[in-house]
């Protein structure tokens, strides 16, 4: 069967074809720009690229170059050849704790959570209604970036503000990132032989999150209503005082456009020292620049802390799993953020840390207590086999 795996956002689409006998990736590509004049929509099968540069209106038109180019690439013969398309959806609030296949009331639903997530579940809507009306014979199924941290307790979810805002407005903390955080915590109980695994995720990339899993299951994570809270990311603040907003709000008039787009899109390393990029601000540290080292010390020093509170919660933590962009690919911080943790049990070995692979790492070093991996994420291939399973053979 074939599964067809969607990321409609706000101005681009993503999309990635699956052979699901073997979970294989046989196609990938995207549509970019979309409402600008020069669009770019691409897809890569079989080692030839196709690419298409041209206006794209909308998400509409965005979707049906898609579906030209995989029958194009001869990725599929016709779209009917699709066994199902499953969908990334960011917010899937308090109802949504499975991936569902999409009917009218599930499309309801994820329009009655769009003022949860504006940019992101609209476009995700774009992507399903499209993809309805031009393959109404295929079935969709819809995986929600909140889904795994649906078992997070209530006391835990819950924010200590009048009690009316999270029964009238769903206001709690959700989490995001939750598709990735599942696929890394089975590929580690797979890896260390631990079903019921007790561990610690880092989803470290331009967005970053944590999460607290024990038993398996999700008991707490760093972002919030929004993907705003937690960790420092590359441009978001994180965890801040928010009375430093009445503060700033005040004192230099901004509303609560400019207090959004300051903590969503000017701060983290970028507020910092100017660049989202870690790359560039570790070689800006490199050169001596006292920001870029300030930036990658509150980045570890965030983290560290995170890594203590999860592991008091969980108990006995059996691993911690490094990945995304940062996690995957950045020693230094993977360095920084577990130094001086032999008191918890977690002891880094840097020889193994220095290592890169595309597989399954372990860093740790012989002593460690708790298990470091490093294991690269496929959020992707993670809603291909979700919704395969759904949908059955
Ligand atoms: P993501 O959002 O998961 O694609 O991650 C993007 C982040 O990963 C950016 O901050 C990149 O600078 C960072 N990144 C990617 N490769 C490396 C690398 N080799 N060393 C350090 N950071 C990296």
């Amino acid at each position: 069967m074939k599964i067809l795996v969607l990321n409609s956002g706000s101005s681009s689409i993503k999309f990635q074809l699956f052979q699901m006998d073997d979970n294989r990736s046989i196609a990938s590509g995207l549509v970019e720009q979309i409402g600008e004049n020069d669009s770019l929509a691409k897809i890569e099968y079989n080692g030839t690229v196709i690419e298409k540069r041209e206006p794209i209106a909308d998400h509409k038109i965005g979707l049906k170059i898609m579906n030209q180019l995989l029958i194009e690439s001869t990725a599929i013969s016709s779209l009917n050849e699709l066994g199902g398309v499953g969908h990334r959806i960011v917010q899937g609030g308090g109802s949504f704790s499975e991936p569902v296949i999409v009917d009218e009331a599930v499309a309801k639903e994820i329009e009655n959570l769009i003022p949860l997530a504006p940019l992101h579940n609209r476009a995700h809507l774009n992507g399903i209604e499209v993809m309805m009306e031009e393959i109404p014979n295929v079935k969709q199924v819809v995986v929600f970036d909140t889904a795994f941290h649906a078992t997070i307790p209530k006391y835990a979810h819950m924010y200590a503000i009048p009690y009316k805002y999270y029964e009238t407005d769903g206001v709690r903390k959700y989490g995001f990132h939750g598709t990735s955080h599942k696929y890394v915590v089975e590929e580690a109980s797979k890896y260390l032989g631990i079903e019921n695994l007790n561990a610690i995720t880092l989803h470290l990339g331009n967005g970053a999150s944590m999460a607290a899993v024990k038993d398996g299951k999700c008991i707490d994570t760093s972002m919030g209503l929004t993907p705003l809270a937690g960790l420092m990311m590359g441009t978001r603040s994180g965890d801040i005082d928010p009375a430093l907003l009445f503060y700033l709000g005040r004192k230099y008039d901004l509303n609560i456009e400019d207090l959004d787009e300051l903590l969503n899109k000017k701060s983290g390393l970028k507020g910092v020292c100017g660049s989202n990029d870690m790359r560039e601000v570790e070689s800006m540290a490199d050169k001596g620049d006292e920001n870029a080292q300030l930036a990658l010390d509150m980045f570890a020093y965030r983290i560290k802390k995170y890594i203590g509170s999860y592991n008091a919660i969980i108990g006995k933590t059996d691993c911690i799993i490094f990945t995304g962009g940062i996690g995957e690919n950045d020693i230094d911080t993977r360095a920084r953020s577990c130094s001086e943790l032999e008191h918890i049990g977690m002891e880094l070995d840097l020889v193994k840390n220095n290592q890169r692979s595309k597989e399954i790492l372990e860093i740790s070093s012989k002593n460690s207590k708790i298990k470091i991996l490093v294991i690269p994420t496929n959020e992707e291939l993670e809603i291909a086999m979700q919704t395969y399973s759904l949908l059955g053979t």
